[in-house]
């Protein structure tokens, strides 16, 4: 009889190390778990990504993830189409930008040096839930957890197999880098660049990095005819771009919080739960997922870590906490996200117009306010402003 191999037994076993996956293993080795994470691909890998982060980050990561930041943003450059540039500067960092390959590779060796076992170039193929975990096979072998973390990127596998009710939209998106060398920057030096005229329902990013440039298209809502069209529409009509020989774009699904969606899918099932891209943890107003990706790895991993220490708590504690946490927020970006693509062109205007609701939208970057204070707060801005020119236009008459 041949010899079966022996199939070796984690605490946890997580399928992904991107930054969700490598920062759930992170906090769980730390804290004592045997951790295996597996990655079908070896890190630094590209991942197609506009590496746009949020400095609320600042607030969840050491500092080491500043050894990677290639360019900080003070201020967003808004065009329509090509048309009407104006430039909202903040006196103080928005957003950090990261080529991924360097920013998930830190937060992998992050992860191994805490003491996760990581397997790269080996992809998790089939999952089978058990009383008192689950079984993991993959092209190499085969493994037992107590807990599966499915970390697995927006075509996730674990979602796929072991959440059979999950059949979540996912949007379409292009992008593509451009080496510039020594050139400076476009838009310039501390700048970011978002057209929200270029798609049809959704907008187009210029996000420079040390020596390239970060082009992508996305649509937020609907679906356009033809993807590549609007991106090269986007390149052509991009002053800014004249000249340069921008690379064929890479395709990759962006799997936005969809909230009638999420009301109906959960992200545990029985010993296995979603975290990042694989659980549908995208902004639905602007598409940031890397901040979400990781602080859901933190809080799965705090979840995970109270079963093992009490035996009464659950892993639904997970989604608790994610819709009280970042539900809660993406519910009121899902609002802004109805109004912002449903007329863009008013919201162009009215962002230049009102200028204090983007300042304001800085301090939502900047984790000092939230989206549901923010909603709040803009409303108010908005509305006082009318009542002003109302009261302006009666004296005029
Ligand atoms: C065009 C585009 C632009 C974006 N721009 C931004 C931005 O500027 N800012 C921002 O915050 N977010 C952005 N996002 C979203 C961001 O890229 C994701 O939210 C983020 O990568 C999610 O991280 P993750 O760890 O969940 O998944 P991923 O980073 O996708 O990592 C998943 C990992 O799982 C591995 N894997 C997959 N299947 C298996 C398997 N079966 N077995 C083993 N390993 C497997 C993959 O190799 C990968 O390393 C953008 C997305 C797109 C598509």
């Amino acid at each position: 009889m041949p010899v079966l191999p022996e199939t070796k037994s984690y605490d946890v076993l997580i399928v992904g190390m991107g930054p969700a996956g490598a920062t759930a293993a992170y906090e769980l080795s730390r804290a004592g778990m045997s951790v295996l994470g597996l990655d079908k691909q070896t890190h630094p890998r590209y991942k197609v990504c506009g590496g746009g982060l949020s400095v609320r980050i600042d607030n969840i990561l050491d500092a080491e993830f500043k050894t990677v930041v290639e360019h900080t943003v003070y201020g967003v450059q808004f065009s329509y189409g090509g048309q009407d540039p104006f430039f909202i500067e903040s006196p103080s960092p928005i957003a950090y930008m990261v080529m991924r390959d360097r920013f998930d590779y830190l937060l992998l060796e992050k992860a191994r040096r805490a003491g996760t076992e990581v397997h790269e170039e080996e992809q998790a193929v089939g999952f089978l839930q058990l009383p008192d975990g689950v079984e993991v096979t993959t092209d190499r072998g085969r493994y037992r957890t107590k807990v599966l973390i499915g970390a697995d990127g927006a075509n996730s596998l674990v979602a796929q197999r072991l959440f059979p009710g999950r059949r979540l939209h996912r949007m379409p998106t292009l992008e593509s880098e451009i080496g510039i060398g020594q050139a400076p920057v476009y838009p310039g030096q501390g700048k970011v660049l978002i057209d929200l005229g270029a798609t049809q329902r959704g907008y187009a990013w210029i996000f420079p990095k040390t020596e390239r440039l970060s082009i992508g298209v996305a649509e937020f809502r609907g679906r356009p005819a033809s993807p590549k069209d609007v991106f090269d529409r986007f390149v052509r009509d991009e002053k800014g771009l004249a000249g340069l020989s921008v690379p064929r774009p890479i395709g990759h699904p962006l799997p936005l919080f969809n909230s009638a969606e999420a009301a109906q899918t959960g992200l545990v099932q029985h010993r296995a739960i979603l975290v990042g891209d694989a659980g549908h943890l995208v902004d639905p107003l602007f598409g940031e997922g890397i901040y979400y990706a990781v602080r859901s790895g933190q809080i799965a991993a705090a979840s995970v870590l109270g079963t093992f220490h009490d035996r009464r708590r659950t892993l639904l504690d997970y989604e608790l906490a994610v819709a009280r946490e970042i539900y809660a927020e993406f519910r009121v970006a899902s609002r802004l996200a109805r109004i912002v693509y449903t007329f863009p062109r008013l919201c162009h205007r009215l962002m230049h117009r009102y200028q204090e609701v983007i300042d304001l939208y800085y301090e939502v970057l900047r984790g000092k306010q939230t989206y549901q204070t923010f909603f709040r707060k803009a409303k108010g801005v908005i509305k006082a402003s009318f009542r002003e020119l109302l009261r302006e236009t009666l004296s005029l008459g």
